[in-house]
């Protein structure tokens, strides 16, 4: 049996080197008026068969996205180890303690997860579950795709989420992660944003890795979890872990190849309210606009005539992220405007 991994205040004996299907829990001691004399358990699974590389796969690094959660469930409840070419590390609900309270953070200390890494042991409960991954998952891991949605404040068009990396040799492989999952848009961050998310650190340890972006406003549909169940399976047949003759992907006929490349062209990309009050969106996800163009009006919580700003957008482009509900403040963003990008100037980001 493999020795139990510890790290901080979290402690698992999950044996992930034995073959088969295992399901438990990392358990994470965290003292207070709620949750003295106990532990908080993380659900992980791992689904071990022969040889072929370690995928880790997670859901709910902020507690109110879904569709991962639900997917990752979905899998662990279909896939047996004789499925498997290697391992399969999966953490359906990563911050749970977030995904308990609802809530994008984590109720034990505010902690935002994808704001931790690398992570620490003794600064709080969430840079422990940070640096828990970061110093017993990513080291044994091949490849890595952590499932977001657009929580509370924002609904994204279905897109994979690839951060892109100073390497150009993992940069191309994650190129073709996200060509695999295959949503139909890929949102590229640049180089050097959140240099403490989970994709950037994972990059730093040579790690290919992929997140995606599905739907949002704390909940899910059919066509956001069809999305993400396809682009899953897509990725786990990139890796070599499942096989393209697996009876999951032939239920997946017309699997669609081929996914629009958008980024931020700068920070105008955000279209911001720069005066409170009730938030008339002009245009849909996915809509076409052009430098100008309205994309929402605000009204004056006060007065039934006044409209107080009519927000446009700044240059040509999609709109990639749409704010969900109508009361806005000062500073909140109201849409985003991304750019398409094509495949060669997507190589020559890192080069
Ligand atoms: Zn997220």
């Amino acid at each position: 049996m493999a020795p139990a991994l510890s790290y901080g205040p979290l402690f698992c004996d999950l044996d992930l080197d034995k073959p088969g299907r295992r399901i438990g829990e990392i358990l994470l001691t965290h003292s207070d008026n709620i949750h003295c004399y106990g532990t908080i358990p993380i659900p992980i699974t791992v689904i071990k068969g022969g040889d072929g590389p370690t995928v880790l796969l997670s859901g709910g690094n902020h507690g109110n996205e879904y569709e991962g959660q639900i997917l990752l469930r979905r899998l662990i409840n279909i896939l047996e180890s004789k499925d498997v070419n290697g391992r399969l590390i999966i953490m359906p609900s990563l911050n749970f303690p977030a995904v308990k309270d609802i809530q994008r953070v984590s109720p034990l200390d505010q902690g935002n997860l994808n704001r931790s890494f690398p992570g620490a042991p003794d600064q709080g409960p969430t840079k422990a579950i940070a640096g828990f991954i970061t110093n017993h998952l990513l080291p044994i891991a091949d490849y890595g795709l952590d499932l977001h949605s657009g929580g509370a404040h924002a609904n994204f068009v279905n897109c994979g989420f690839l951060c892109a990396c100073d390497d150009p040799v993992l940069h191309k492989k994650n190129i073709k992660l996200a060509e695999a999952f295959g949503a139909p848009y890929t949102v590229v961050s640049p180089l050097g944003n959140t240099a403490d998310g989970y994709d950037p650190v994972a990059h730093t340890m040579g790690v290919p890795f992929l997140s995606c972006e599905l739907g949002g406003n704390c909940g899910s549909s059919v066509e956001t979890l069809d999305v993400g169940w396809r682009g899953i399976l897509g990725f786990l047949v990139e890796t070599g872990i499942l096989n393209e003759n697996h009876t999951l992907i032939q239920q997946i006929e017309n699997r669609k190849h081929g996914t629009r490349y958008l980024m931020a062209k700068d920070h105008h990309a955000n279209v911001m309210a720069t005066h409170s009050g009730l938030m008339e969106p002009l245009v849909e996800l996915g809509d076409v606009v052009s430098a100008g163009q309205p994309v929402a009006k605000i009204h004056s919580m006060h007065g039934a005539l006044d409209i107080v700003q009519t927000a446009k957008s700044s240059h040509d482009g999609i709109i990639a992220i749409q704010r969900t509900g109508c009361l806005v403040e000062t500073g909140n963003y109201v849409c985003s405007v991304y750019s398409e990008i094509k495949h060669d100037a997507l190589i020559s980001l890192v080069e």
